[in-house]
């Protein structure tokens, strides 16, 4: 089940949008299925993909998780090492480029924690194109520093003020504005779900993920008895496991987020939880954490990115066929795993990633010691700075915002820049 079959994924997946956007997506389905058939578009993505992500990331041997842990060889896909942090980037970049071909000239995004807002303003500042990023207007007061490095780059963002004012208003505002303009803009969707055909093309785009896994392995003869993803909307775990999925082996787990707890509201567990039904939503059927009428369930997780009420649906699929397994990661287990990865390896995973690096430690012991373990780290943790410090070093943290913010008010010189970056006197 590579992909989908009229836009399913056996019973889930599906296109249930209103019928102004239904045009839009037939269009962009027709030219996905052109370009990715059209050498000079796969040539230009792929010199993008060296010269400016940063590809192709190392796999890393972590030789001593692999000596405490005691089964496994630990694998690390340094996905973090991507240019802006993160795996979000390969998506951005494809869509972009598609949209870029399809001579639209305005990009869309939702973003949530801002994370997938970045990629794509990034990716716009780099192919020359205008970008709006819509994001709740609560989420906006949290993620300051993402929504900083947006503007940067030279996006609008537009704070969202019906509903919750986070996420799911913010996908909503995007279909919308889609809606309203489908001639000169694109909507570029951030995870492996929404209607069809969003979920094969992020799929399409992450999977560079999983052929550079594969074929990295088989030229080091690395036999793998694992791979282990962090699963928000799906998109890193799928384009991970994508090359495998229709084999038996290796066993493909999915680390979700188990938050505080198995109670309503304190976890973000579609695949593992009690609270997660199927429903529609945002123009997908998949597994969701609703109500009986339908209405969304409060979700929590120490990790931004992992913090959605829904699951892509071919990740609903394989885990209802069990080719892919589930498991819940605790918020303390994901701190834990944070700072067993930097202290014994150097390497910083983002709290979404190290969500797949707990479950990884969890099961290195029931793989033999000749098969690997995978992890897929979906990205480095410096954006979490402001979430880990509270946690590791809570009082010198306070006391140093406190000295920030007192330097701010004394100093006289803060400027503002013009589009050409020159600061104003
Ligand atoms: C957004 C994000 C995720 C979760 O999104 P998926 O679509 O499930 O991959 C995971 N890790 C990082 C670093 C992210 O930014």
């Amino acid at each position: 089940m590579a992909a989908s079959v009229d836009g399913f994924f056996n019973e889930y997946g599906g296109k249930y949008v209103a019928e102004v956007l239904r045009r839009p997506l037939d269009e962009l389905e027709a030219e996905f299925r052109r370009y990715m058939a059209d050498k000079d578009f796969l040539d230009e993505l792929e010199t993008i993909r060296r010269d400016y992500i940063g590809r192709e990331t190392p796999l890393y041997f972590a030789p001593t998780a692999t000596r405490l842990l005691g089964g496994a060889q630990i694998y690390i896909k340094l996905e973090g090492l991507a240019n802006t942090g993160a795996h979000k980037i390969n998506n951005a970049i494809g869509q972009c480029l598609l949209a870029k071909r399809m001579g639209k000239k305005r990009i869309i995004a939702e973003t949530g924690a801002g994370q997938h807002g970045l990629a794509t303003a990034a990716a716009c500042a780099k192919l020359g194109l205008e970008c709006v990023v819509y994001m709740g207007e609560v989420d906006v007061r949290r993620q300051q520093p993402n929504v900083a490095a947006m503007e940067l780059y030279g996006a609008t963002v537009r704070p969202v003020t019906s509903g919750s004012r986070t996420l799911k208003d913010a996908v909503n505002e995007a279909m919308r504005d889609w809606a309203a303009h489908p001639d000169s803009t694109h909507y570029v969707l951030g995870s492996a779900l929404g209607p069809a055909p969003f979920p094969d093309i992020v799929r399409e785009f992450q999977s560079v993920i999983g052929r550079e896994v594969k074929r990295q392995c088989e030229e080091r003869g690395i036999q793998i008895g694992a791979m282990v993803a962090c699963v928000g909307g799906g998109s890193n775990s799928i384009g991970f496991f994508s090359p495998f999925i229709d084999q038996k082996e290796p066993r493909l787990i999915g680390a979700e987020a188990g938050g505080v707890g198995d109670g309503i509201g304190q976890n973000a567990s579609r695949m593992t939880g009690t609270a997660s039904r199927e429903g529609i939503v945002h123009g997908y059927k998949s597994r969701f954490l609703i109500d009986e009428d339908g209405q969304s369930l409060p979700t929590r997780s120490i990790s931004a990115g992992l913090d959605y009420m829904g699951i892509g649906p071919q990740l609903a699929a394989l885990g209802k066929s069990g080719r892919v397994e589930f498991t819940a990661v605790r918020d303390k287990e994901a701190l834990e795993a944070v700072s067993f990865f930097a202290r014994n390896e150097g390497i910083l995973f983002a709290l979404e990633s190290a969500h797949a690096g707990a479950a990884a430690m969890k099961i290195a012991k029931q793989v033999p010691p000749d098969k690997a373990v995978i992890i897929n780290m979906s990205g480095r943790g410096d954006k979490d700075v402001f979430i880990t410090s509270p946690v590791f070093r809570p009082a010198e943290w306070v006391q140093f915002l406190h000295a920030e913010i007192e330097r701010l008010e004394a100093a006289k010189d803060i400027h503002d820049a013009d589009s050409m970056g020159r600061i104003k006197e």
